[in-house]
């Protein structure tokens, strides 16, 4: 069954699945490419999937916007004026500034990203921006990493953080206790960083996937899976570009 969602002039269609192990609730996803999907419990009325979803709506249009923003952000980049880049999450406008014999520097500032080079041509202000990004990663990485391991009993001392651009993982964690984390991570959501730091860090206690290990996620992080999902769907995307 296919229906559409209306909420002020936007409008998605979404499909909807039977699911066995639903009972009474809906379960929305927005996959991606931005594709909704609603699960629902077998039987369901169509007036009962249709409110909520509806309930569910500005969650659901947000989401879809996100991930049109996102996978914008996966063609190919221009690193020209005005082009948007993520950064936690958050989409900031590039501004650049021109200035032959500058070395080159990128600054935060309201909505934006500014970027000075001396040339300002794309691959001028990409290496800008990969330095830049790869600074800002190393040091939000690590002053997490350690505020998430002072809340954690089993960790000592935060252990030092490493990047390393993976093309397949956010991250790793070394049987000796190192943790590795993907630059690209740095784009991603904060709630989604926390998840993979968290991760990683529940290694250091149970070194597999095991039950234990999740138990440990779950005391930490009751929503981790919401957040892995959402990193999962933005994985394709952040991962290659
Ligand atoms: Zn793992």
């Amino acid at each position: 069954m296919r229906l559409t969602l209306r909420y002020g002039a936007k409008t998605a269609e979404y499909e909807v699945r039977e699911s066995a192990r639903l009972r009474t609730k809906l379960r929305i996803q927005v996959e991606p490419g931005g594709v909704l999907v609603v699960e629902a419990p077998a039987g369901a009325s169509e007036s009962k999937i249709r409110a909520g979803v509806q309930k569910r709506a500005r969650w659901i249009m947000d989401h879809i916007d996100r991930f049109e923003a996102y996978r914008r952000h996966a063609l190919p980049r221009e690193y020209c004026g005005g082009e948007a880049h993520f950064y936690l999450g958050r989409r900031h406008k590039l501004k650049i500034i021109v200035q032959p014999g500058a070395a080159r520097s990128v600054r935060l500032i309201a909505g934006g990203l500014e970027v000075t080079a001396p040339l300002g041509d794309a691959d001028d202000v990409r290496l800008a921006l990969q330095r830049w990004y790869r600074n800002r990663a190393l040091s939000y990485f690590n002053l997490r990493t350690a505020r998430l391991a002072a809340e954690l009993p089993w960790v000592e001392a935060p252990p030092p953080v490493r990047l390393l651009k993976m093309k397949r993982y956010w991250g790793s964690c070394s049987p000796h206790g190192a943790i590795t984390l993907n630059p690209a991570l740095i784009k991603a959501p904060i709630h989604c960083v926390e998840y993979v730091l968290l991760h990683e860090l529940c290694h250091l206690a149970e070194h597999n996937h095991s039950p234990r290990f999740y138990s440990l996620l779950d005391r930490h992080m009751p929503k981790w899976r919401e957040a892995k999902e959402e990193l999962d769907s933005l994985s394709e995307i952040l991962l290659v570009a």
